[in-house]
């Protein structure tokens, strides 16, 4: 059985101090739950999160990282540095990443590959996004454009503990949720990927998550679906309330 995974995505929101309130607030409200709670923090509140969510049963993350492990590269930050920080998973490969920076397939596998810290032992958890966009989907690819996706993310990569979001281009952050039906059907197709690429048990081992105007209303739903395994949540992870509706229904 797979321990549902609600990963809040703060995106350019919050600053420290707003960060640690609303972790204090949740932490209060749900350190009875037995879900996986995680938080993708700006990096600049990262440390000030980590310390607060510290003996919580909240882990804290970040949204993106550089692939090199150091080097002249102004303004990027690499996978030390946000461990660092008290960083505990990264999201790679999220469609604004993809769109509004231009990140390839081939970049993210290059990041894959460089959670691993200093050993395979010291990682940063990964958690891998993809999704079609709206035309990909109404010309009937969306089977072909995950498999590339995700053949070209995990290429050269051996079975590893990570989790995958799917998350439909057309629904992040439009209100337009995808029905259970549609989603449970692409992460079949996911499923279907990884047993291919590294064997059934690993394949059933990895949470795959949902992204994509997830609401409280929408939520239950998805979530009761056998091949969704929680939540990937931008919007509605900025209010505290509805987060922890949507964590109650994973
Ligand atoms: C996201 O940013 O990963 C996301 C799913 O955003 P939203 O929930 O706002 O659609």
């Amino acid at each position: 059985m797979r321990t549902p995974i609600i990963v809040g995505n703060w995106k350019m929101h919050h600053t420290i101090q707003q960060a640690q309130e609303f972790i204090r607030t949740l932490a209060h409200v749900t350190h009875h739950s037995s879900k996986r709670i995680f938080i993708a923090t700006p990096f600049t509140a990262i440390r000030g999160s980590a310390e607060v969510a510290k003996g919580t049963n909240i882990v804290i993350g970040a949204q993106n990282m550089h692939e090199a492990e150091s080097g002249p590269f102004t303004g990027e930050v690499s996978a030390e540095m946000i461990k660092e920080a008290g960083a505990r998973f990264v999201l790679l490969g999220h469609s604004e990443r993809r769109h509004l920076f231009h990140e390839t397939n081939e970049l993210i596998n290059r990041k894959m590959k460089r959670t691993f810290v200093h050993s395979q032992r010291d990682r940063l958890l990964p958690i891998l996004c993809i999704g079609e966009t709206l035309k990909e989907r109404e010309s009937g690819q969306i089977k072909r454009v995950l498999c590339l996706q995700l053949e070209a993310c995990l290429k050269e990569i051996d079975p590893i503990e990570m989790v995958l979001a799917y998350e439909p281009v057309w629904a992040i952050g439009t209100g337009q949720t995808a029905t259970p039906q549609i989603a449970e059907e692409a992460h079949l197709i996911c499923r279907e990927f990884l047993t291919n690429l590294w064997g059934q048990s690993t394949a059933e081992r990895i949470n795959i998550l949902y992204g994509g105007s997830v609401t409280p209303e929408t939520a239950f739903e998805l979530f009761g679906q056998p091949n969704i395994d929680g939540g990937l949540i931008g919007g509605a992870s900025l209010d505290v309330k509805k987060f922890i509706q949507i964590i109650g229904a994973s």
